[in-house]
């Protein structure tokens, strides 16, 4: 398999709003973004501002 997702793989679920979604987005290179929710799913509170947000995986990219 060539999925290279492991345990040892630092990953988070998160619920963010777009704006602290757009931090991860903003580093493609370090981070990937999975979405959880559905695109007409519920909202919940965003973990980092208490915002509206949507519940995604980050998944840390390992470093060369
Ligand atoms: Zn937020």
């Amino acid at each position: 398999m060539s999925n290279r997702l492991s345990p040892s793989t630092g990953s988070m679920l998160l619920t963010l709003c777009p704006r602290c979604l757009s931090f991860y987005r903003e580093h493609p290179d370090e981070y990937q973004i999975k979405r959880i929710s559905p695109w007409d799913g519920p909202k919940s509170s965003c973990t980092k501002c208490n915002w509206f947000g949507y519940d995604y995986l980050i998944v840390e990219k390992e470093r060369p």
